[in-house]
């Protein structure tokens, strides 16, 4: 087992794309990271950089505490498994998850056992004998898995994996992947565009825009604090509510209202963008006291046991969330609070907090 460590890594392709762009981080031993962002972020290229299938062009890459920057693919220690899959269509189930102890020269019962082995640990039993072409999607997933798992790589590196899968079966992979992982304890970087994924799998996050690094924690912290407004519209499965205001004296000035607000170093009096999820504002429809923002429902959308309540507050529109069976109807006059450490000061300029 092994951790990772990425200084000044820069990746940059011969048409001047800088798709890495200065990246520094450190992955644990035994830990499931996800790297997250939008596409053409850099996602892809940073985790081929870590296999060794992109050369760096400037920075470090090390594995279990050596530097592997200069060294081919197969001599770091990495498994890699492709976006889409990357079977060899003329191997059956046992021959793809094997195939990398092949190359290695291992016996054919040593691989045979391997395959048995592995197969049971990813749900192929009773496959081993069919071709990728007669498998489904989630079971070439779960192959292209196994052979990666089969190589026993110091670390696992995991391109997308789910999203060639439909919405049901990615939802029973990611569960079987965490269990997977945590079961192995093989320290895994899992690349996704998707935020709820990355949430639900990954110990730590880092959230990548244009080949750098916009924040990196838990996904309670990631969550909860976005650390700039571009991580703060990306993670969230209802979009943060991102709104003009003015620091005041004990709080924020927005939307014809206020909330409490810890400003730290703020002045009074200057122009900010404030943040606040829509699951950590209150609506009420009685009188409140203390700082708040009046206005009136415009539209609720169902989110199963949730709604997401949009609430038009002096011309600017709010959402919030609200148990289903609390949902108020269009029109209805409601008032908004928050706590303060719910509600985010970012610079309007530079969108940081
Ligand atoms: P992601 O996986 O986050 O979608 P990529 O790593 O695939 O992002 O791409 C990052 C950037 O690098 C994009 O601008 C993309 O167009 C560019 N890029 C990717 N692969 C190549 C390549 N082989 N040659 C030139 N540019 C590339
Ligand atoms: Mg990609």
């Amino acid at each position: 087992m092994a951790g990772i460590d990425i200084e000044g890594l820069a990746t940059v392709y011969p048409n001047g794309v800088r798709a890495v762009d200065g990246l520094d981080l450190t992955v644990a031993d035994g830990e499931f990271f996800a790297l997250l962002g939008p596409s053409g972020c850099g996602k892809t290229t940073l985790l081929r950089t870590i296999a060794g299938l992109e050369s760096a062009t400037e920075g470090t890459v090390r594995i279990d505490s050596i530097d592997v920057t200069r060294l081919e693919p197969g001599k770091r220690g990495v498994a890699m498994v492709f976006q889409d899959y990357a079977l060899f269509p003329h191997m059956n189930v046992s021959e793809n998850i094997t195939y990398p102890l092949k190359v290695r020269r291992v016996a054919a019962a040593t691989r045979a056992s391997v395959a048995e082995k592995t197969g049971d640990e990813l749900s192929l039993q009773g496959l081993l004998e069919r071709r990728p072409g007669q498998l489904s999607g989630g079971q070439q997933q779960r192959v292209a898995l196994a052979r990666a798992i089969a190589s026993e790589g110091k670390v696992l590196l995991l391109d997308e994996p789910l999203s060639n899968l439909d919405a049901r079966l990615r939802l029973e992979a990611r569960t079987f992947l965490k269990k997977l992982q945590k079961d192995l304890g093989i320290t895994t970087v899992f690349v996704t565009h998707d935020q709820a994924e990355a949430l639900a799998l990954a110990d730590r996050i880092a959230v990548m825009q244009s080949g750098k690094l916009r924040q990196l924690g838990s996904p309670r912290e990631v969550f909860a604090r976005p650390a700039n407004t571009f991580v703060a519209n990306f993670i969230g499965s209802t979009p943060m509510n991102l709104l003009p205001g003015t620091v005041g004296s004990d709080g924020v000035t927005i939307a014809g209202g206020s909330l409490p607000a810890a400003t730290g170093s703020v002045p009074a009096g200057a122009e900010v963008t404030v943040g606040v999820r829509p699951e950590y504002l209150t609506l009420s429809t009685g009188d409140v006291s203390g700082p708040a923002v009046r206005g009136s429902v415009v539209v609720a959308e169902n989110l199963g046991t949730q709604s997401l309540v949009t609430v038009d507050c002096d011309g600017t529109l709010i959402g919030v969330t609200v148990p289903e069976e609390d949902e108020p109807s269009p029109g209805t006059p409601v008032v908004l609070t928050a706590s303060e450490q719910r509600v985010l000061v970012y610079d309007k300029e530079s969108g940081e907090l």
